[in-house]
């Protein structure tokens, strides 16, 4: 069963007071006249999402951008974190790294730790975070319209690339593993973009399990099927390991690696001007990379522009 089957079979009910419920980067409830508060979970469990040894700073501060990063997804202003911690052990040094970590995120994206809950278990940190969106302005997955064109809010890849290589399945040189590595354990969410694409985005998501699982949500949500264009991704052409890497083992982890909490959003072609301006105002190498089409699934032409047989989807918990 995948993740996402489990979660519609045992968790997925009508709703009563909510404008979104499951199924989105965050869920909607009104609580004033004009503002929705955005809410939403996400959990880092030792030996799944990270290594039991990472460094406890690096985890403190990925533990909350992972969870801004789905804020920023839906255009919200995050506000408020909880955060429920299990630890094998009080051990105070990793515990003043890691809150030192925690804080340094939270305090540059100006967000409050109001609560949470502590015990002992296997070492696995869960945080929520709640921000807020003026009435209507939050920008849904569903909201896609044919003819859009698909941006990335930055390259893709890095993360899994340390990955790999901490894995000891490719090998990095110096230089490019500390780029990568810093792509993996201190992810920066796009927050500020998320804020400016309100009444300019049509749908957004962001990149947690692969462009191509995540996209892939986006369309269903939809109701619509996509064309990507590689070429249009620059460091399909001069990534770091593209000589030694396979070009499908390279693609598997362009696509479909995970971890880069980047956004993926999507406009009309008309908005690719001030698109392009937010970009360089925000100092983001936003990239145009496909459009929306009606024809559902996804297409995905290569470096010289011949269609890619495309099998290798996102990164399931569950498959
Ligand atoms: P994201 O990648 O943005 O964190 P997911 O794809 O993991 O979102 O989750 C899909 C949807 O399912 C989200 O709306 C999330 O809130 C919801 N969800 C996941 N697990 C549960 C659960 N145990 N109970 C209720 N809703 C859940
Ligand atoms: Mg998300």
């Amino acid at each position: 069963m995948s993740e996402f089957d489990l979660i519609r079979q045992h968790f997925t009910r009508t709703t009563r007071y909510t404008e979104l419920g499951i199924g989105d980067d965050a869920a909607l409830i009104r609580v004033g006249a004009n503002m929705e508060l955005a809410i939403s979970a996400d959990m880092l469990v030792a030996g799944t999402h990270f290594f039991a040894d990472a460094d406890p700073y690096q985890l403190g501060w990925k533990s909350l951008a992972v969870n801004l990063s789905d804020m920023a997804a839906m255009g919200a202003q995050p506000r408020w974190a909880t955060l429920a911690i299990a630890l094998p052990a009080a051990n105070p040094a990793w515990l003043t790294e890691f809150s030192r970590g925690f804080f340094a995120c939270a305090d540059r994206f100006v967000v409050d730790l109001i609560g949470g809950d502590t015990t002992r278990g296997p070492l696995t940190i869960s945080v929520q975070i709640m921000g807020e969106v003026p009435n209507g302005l939050a920008i849904k997955r569903s909201g896609a319209q044919l003819g859009d064109q698909i941006w990335l809010s930055g390259p893709l890849g890095y993360a899994a690339l340390a990955l790999a290589h901490l894995q000891a399945k490719i090998k990095l040189d110096a230089d490019t593993f500390a780029q990568c590595a810093s792509a993996l354990h201190a992810p920066q969410p796009r927050v500020a973009l998320g804020l400016a694409l309100r009444g300019i985005a049509t749908s957004a998501i962001d990149i947690s399990d692969g462009l191509l699982a995540d996209l892939g949500h986006v369309l269903s949500a939809s109701n619509l099927g996509a064309k990507l264009h590689l070429n249009q991704l620059p460091q399909a052409s001069h990534w770091p390991m593209a000589s030694s890497l396979k070009p499908a083992e390279q693609l598997k982890l362009l696509l479909a690696g995970g971890d880069d909490y980047e956004l993926c959003f999507s406009a009309p072609a008309a908005a690719h001007g001030r698109i392009s301006q937010l970009g360089s105002t925000l100092g983001l190498p936003l990239l145009c990379v496909g459009e929306m089409v009606a024809e559902r699934g996804l297409a995905v032409h290569g470096l010289a522009g011949e269609m890619l047989d495309i099998k290798e989807a996102g990164f399931d918990h569950f498959k």
